[in-house]
């Protein structure tokens, strides 16, 4: 039987919440965590049409992207959206988890899959997260046989290393680097895994940073392509109705693009620092696009095409964590296009 507290475990897998903005509200926002699964709804934006669809597909939990509470509620009423969708959910027994700035700033999150989406190669961070690794060391008795099933639980935390050795009488010491959101878990597993024949363990922080994660993304092109059939592309793999961009002459050859998912105004400076020839992102104001416009093509490509990709790609987290022929879990993808932007 999976719970909400199961899907909730691979989610944390693929995008730790620490790495979330530290003014987010993400995580399991309603419902409870010990509620059974059968049937899953992923979304972007949790509306009053998507909530409708997860009630008439009987799903019990949706995961959005943008979090269903963002603001401190004073009122639930049901004649406004919000209430009416967290109403909606509670009556229906519907859960909801929200992965929002977690999912932009993990490896393989929001970002790289719009690189990928977008064609780009060699990608990685545009602004690495600021975390950095811890290390373990734990002492183990002589007769302690764990350790093959402890190494196997690390496997699941992504980033983490560890070696074994051993002394002449025969006490085990296993030094692990991981991520510092994984430490409390990884002494839980130790904990677990080792329990009275654990003798002592150790911690501490390394200066080391955790690669690959951080907030928007770069890559590049094999060749470089005219400024026009790039943004002609940009326009079709995101299947925007319009874009926003500033003016570059058609001899410009775009080969380097950093991108940031929703609105990544506040990164255009760190594009222009890594030297990328286009930033993807969207909201940029009148201001952004005068400031910028000597020093890079900057492309708005509106908030909900930059960020659709949330959709198939936490849809592919879950369907690999819980793969069909070894659970029941079923998971749908809206079919409900909620961008409220039309282009007249
Ligand atoms: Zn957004």
């Amino acid at each position: 039987m999976l719970t909400v507290a199961n899907v909730l475990q691979a989610l944390r897998d693929w995008a730790p919440l620490e790495l979330a903005w530290e003014r987010d509200n993400i995580g399991l926002l309603a419902g409870s965590k010990d509620v059974e699964v059968e049937r899953v709804l992923v979304c972007l934006d949790l509306t009053e049409e998507v909530a409708k669809e997860a009630a008439a597909l009987s799903c019990d939990l949706i995961v959005s992207h943008h979090p269903v509470i963002f603001h401190p509620l004073k009122s639930i009423l049901t004649d406004t959206e919000q209430g009416f969708v967290i109403s909606t959910c509670l009556k229906n027994d519907i859960s909801v988890i929200s992965m929002h700035t977690n999912a932009d700033a993990t490896y393989a999150g929001l970002n790289y899959a719009l690189a990928e989406k977008l064609g780009l190669r060699n990608i990685t961070a545009l602004s690495p997260a600021d975390t950095t690794m811890d290390n373990l060391v734990f002492f183990t008795e002589p007769e302690a046989e764990h350790n093959e099933s402890f190494f196997h639980a690390l496997k699941r935390l992504r980033g983490t290393r560890w070696t074994a050795s051993q002394f002449e009488n025969g006490i085990a010491r296993i030094e692990v680097n991981t991520p510092s959101w994984n430490n409390l878990e990884v002494q839980s597993i130790a904990r677990s895994e080792f329990g009275e024949s654990m003798i002592t363990s150790q911690h501490s922080k390394l200066s080391d940073a955790v690669e690959g994660y951080g907030i928007g993304a770069i890559g590049t092109y094999d060749e470089a392509m005219p400024v026009d059939s790039f943004i002609a592309s940009v326009k079709t793999l995101l299947d925007c109705d319009g874009l926003r961009t500033t003016p570059m002459s058609g001899s410009v050859q775009i080969r380097k693009v950093a991108l940031c998912g929703g609105s990544g105004a506040s990164y255009i400076k760190y594009a222009v620092a890594a030297g990328a020839d286009a930033f993807v992102s969207a909201d940029f104001s009148y201001h952004e696009f005068q400031d910028f416009r000597k020093k890079i093509l900057l492309v708005d490509a509106g908030h909900y095409e930059t960020e659709q990709v949330f959709i198939d790609l936490c849809s592919d987290v879950l369907r690999k964590a819980f793969p069909a022929g070894e659970t029941s879990l079923e998971i749908n993808s809206t079919r409900i296009n909620t961008n409220p932007v039309r282009f007249a």
